[in-house]
């Protein structure tokens, strides 16, 4: 059966059976707001809560057997994967590296310098996710974390006008969050389920995943810190992108290493392996000097191969470049 056709048994907290309006009321509190929330919590979140163990226990069994997040065959995978859904980037060339487009239920990285087009891309996608399914999009909207303050309606309603999309209804359709600190940024995370629910989002994008926690946790002793906190982020998507069959896309900042002699260039992104385990196709974006040419070159998925493609930033947004496919 495919994840679409199943039918949910209980539809909200309240449904779950021994639930009463004042423990749902202290989950809510918590953030637990869907019966998908709660399939996907821990024993020890819900007994933060007031729940007993036990209690906490049959609570997220309830809620899984209710959304069906169980072992599956083989079979059922490859019907579970037919549900999967894609959002064109607006580039065939790039959409091709990455085996047809963003994916959803995993998280696509994009990492690269300062103005290498990370936020452009994820303003087109933001865009893009709206698109009917014909067209390389998913009818649905998009949630958007900015880290950085470099979100632009502007850039939505050229990109969106370019593609004969009503600008205004596209914009109304991006919902939209300022994280302050990196708390602040999983904190937002951690309350999303309603409003994704809600308004049938398909897209949820991080820009930029690791800037509050690379600002904020300096120095070696914060490290693991800035890692065990970075790893609850990333998990916590992840879950939300396939509790919801939507597509995760975050942005990360590369270091350079200086101390690599033999590659002067070498550069590598921002979390280290706890990042690159949890992100499932990272792509790297490097801007060619003086064009608006850029290369992106997939370094690791699941299951493609490492490639490279060349795509275009213009003032109608990602497009591909000419003469290229
Ligand atoms: P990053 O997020 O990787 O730091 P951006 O996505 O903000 O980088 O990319 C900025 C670049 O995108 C600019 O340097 C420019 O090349 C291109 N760009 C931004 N806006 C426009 C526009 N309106 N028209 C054409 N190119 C643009
Ligand atoms: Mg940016």
């Amino acid at each position: 059966m495919a994840l679409k056709e199943r039918e949910q048994k209980y539809r909200s907290v309240e449904d779950l059976p021994g639930v009463g309006p004042a423990t749902a009321e202290r989950l809510r509190d918590l953030g637990f707001t869907t019966v998908e929330s709660i399939a996907t919590a821990t024993i020890s979140e819900l007994m933060a809560a007031g729940l007993s163990e036990k209690k906490a226990y049959e609570l997220i069994a309830l809620a899984r057997e209710s959304i069906e997040l169980t072992w599956v065959t083989a079979k059922d995978l490859a019907e579970l994967r037919t549900g999967l859904g894609r959002i064109t980037t607006g580039s065939k060339a790039l959409d091709a590296l990455m085996g047809g487009g963003v994916e959803t239920q995993s998280i696509t990285e994009f990492y690269g310098e300062f103005g290498s087009g990370k936020s452009q891309i994820c303003h087109q996608l933001a865009v893009n996710v709206q698109l009917p399914v014909s067209r390389g999009g998913l009818e649905g909207s998009a949630l958007y974390i900015d880290t950085e303050n470099t979100f632009r309606t502007e850039r939505i309603i050229a990109m969106a006008k370019h593609l004969g999309l009503p600008p205004e209804l596209v914009a109304e359709r991006i919902i939209y969050a300022e994280a302050y600190t990196s708390d602040h940024q999983m904190l937002l995370l951690e309350k999303a389920d309603k409003v994704i629910k809600e308004n049938n989002v398909r897209l949820i994008i991080v820009d930029s995943l690791t800037a509050h926690f690379r600002s904020e946790y300096l120095g070696r002793q914060l490290l693991p810190e800035r890692q065990q906190k970075l790893n609850k982020h990333l998990h916590r998507l992840i879950r939300l992108a396939r509790a919801f069959n939507a597509a995760a896309v975050v942005t990360n900042q590369v270091m350079a290493k200086p101390d690599d002699f033999f590659n002067q260039s070498a550069v590598f992104p921002v979390g280290g392996h706890i990042v690159g385990h949890t992100s499932h196709t990272r792509i790297l974006v490097r801007k060619v000097a003086g064009k608006r040419n850029r290369i992106a070159r997939l370094v690791s998925s699941p299951y493609l191969p490492e490639g490279e493609a060349v795509f275009a930033i213009t003032e109608d947004g990602i497009v591909d470049v000419e003469g290229e496919d």
